[in-house]
């Protein structure tokens, strides 16, 4: 079997719908936390397994010797992912599955954003299981959907400076993750995954007012103030400090991925800027 944590997240959803592309559903197992979120998988024959990283005994005997595995990292920053992916790699290698791949951060991200993924990669690489590392960049829809508060003022603002980004769509990195699990040779692969065209602040508000026929601005803001403006707008203050951490390594250009893996697992360019920005306006 096939089996993907995290199948009812964004990136799950994508990854489960690309696989029923290529395999049958039955071959194909959902685990979620929520199984009324899955309610339309099961309904199309996909397996569900209900499981949550926070109780390890729910992954007992859910693996199997043969299977290949998306461990998708977990979005619960205060209750240690690692040692919540460390359930999943644990339960993994108890089985004895053909493959363990896991969405990690790019090797080149300094950013406390990135502990949690260099501590998995450590357990998972040190487990024996055979692996992949799928080192996924930044999502489009990071930015994309979060139009509301650019729309209103006319203005994109981040503490990256003139720093580039070689973001994809979450489409294209679940394709990059259907290409591990449905293909062969990967064993024990890393894989580093971003954009074909990094692009810069002043670039994405040039494409939003081309769009939207506004004058859309780049207002670059030191870390300070966009840590302000995001604990202004609601966020908790660690999650404010956490993304305005990413916004210096962005400036470093540490998410400039040059690799051209993405592109070359999915055998298809990857999304551009453009369309993803395009898709949410309409949205
Ligand atoms: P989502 O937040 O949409 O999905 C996270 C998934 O993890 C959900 O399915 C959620 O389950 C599941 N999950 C969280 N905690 C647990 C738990 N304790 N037990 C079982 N399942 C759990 O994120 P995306 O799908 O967009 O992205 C996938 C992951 O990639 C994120 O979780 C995060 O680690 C990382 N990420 C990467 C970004 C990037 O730009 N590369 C940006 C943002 C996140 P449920 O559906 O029940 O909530």
């Amino acid at each position: 079997s096939i089996v993907v944590t995290g199948a009812t997240g964004h990136l799950g959803r994508h990854v489960v719908e690309q696989l029923l592309e290529k395999v049958p559903a039955d071959q194909v197992t959902a685990v979620v936390r929520t199984p009324e979120k899955a309610a339309d998988l099961a309904e199309r024959g996909v397996r569900i397994a209900v499981a949550d990283y926070n109780a390890p005994e729910t992954f007992d005997g859910l693996f199997a010797a043969g299977d290949k595995v998306l461990l998708i990292s977990g979005n619960e920053f205060d209750k240690g992912r690692v040692a919540q992916h460390t359930v999943v790699i644990e339960a993994a290698k108890a089985a004895g599955v053909a493959l363990l791949a896991y969405t990690s951060a790019p090797g080149s991200l300094t950013a406390a954003l990135a502990d949690d993924h260099r501590g998995t990669e450590e357990v998972l690489t040190g487990s024996g299981v055979p692996y992949v590392l799928l080192r996924n960049a930044w999502y489009h829809e990071n930015y994309t959907e979060n139009l509301a508060p650019v729309l209103e003022h006319n203005a994109v603002v981040a503490a990256v400076g003139e720093g580039r980004i070689s973001s994809a769509s979450r489409a294209d990195y679940a394709a990059a993750a259907v290409a591990v699990l449905t293909g062969e040779g990967h064993e024990n692969k890393t894989y580093e995954l971003g954009g074909d065209e990094a692009w810069s602040m002043a670039e994405y508000a040039a494409e939003l007012s081309r769009q939207t026929g506004r004058e859309i601005a780049y207002n670059a803001v030191t870390g300070e103030v966009m840590k302000g403006i995001l604990t202004g707008s609601g966020l908790p203050e660690p999650l404010a400090e956490i993304l305005v951490g990413v916004d210096a390594s962005i400036a470093k250009g540490e998410l400039v991925i040059s690799s051209g893996d993405l592109s070359r697992l999915t055998g298809r360019p990857t999304t551009p800027l453009a369309e993803a920005v395009a898709v949410a306006l309409k949205g």
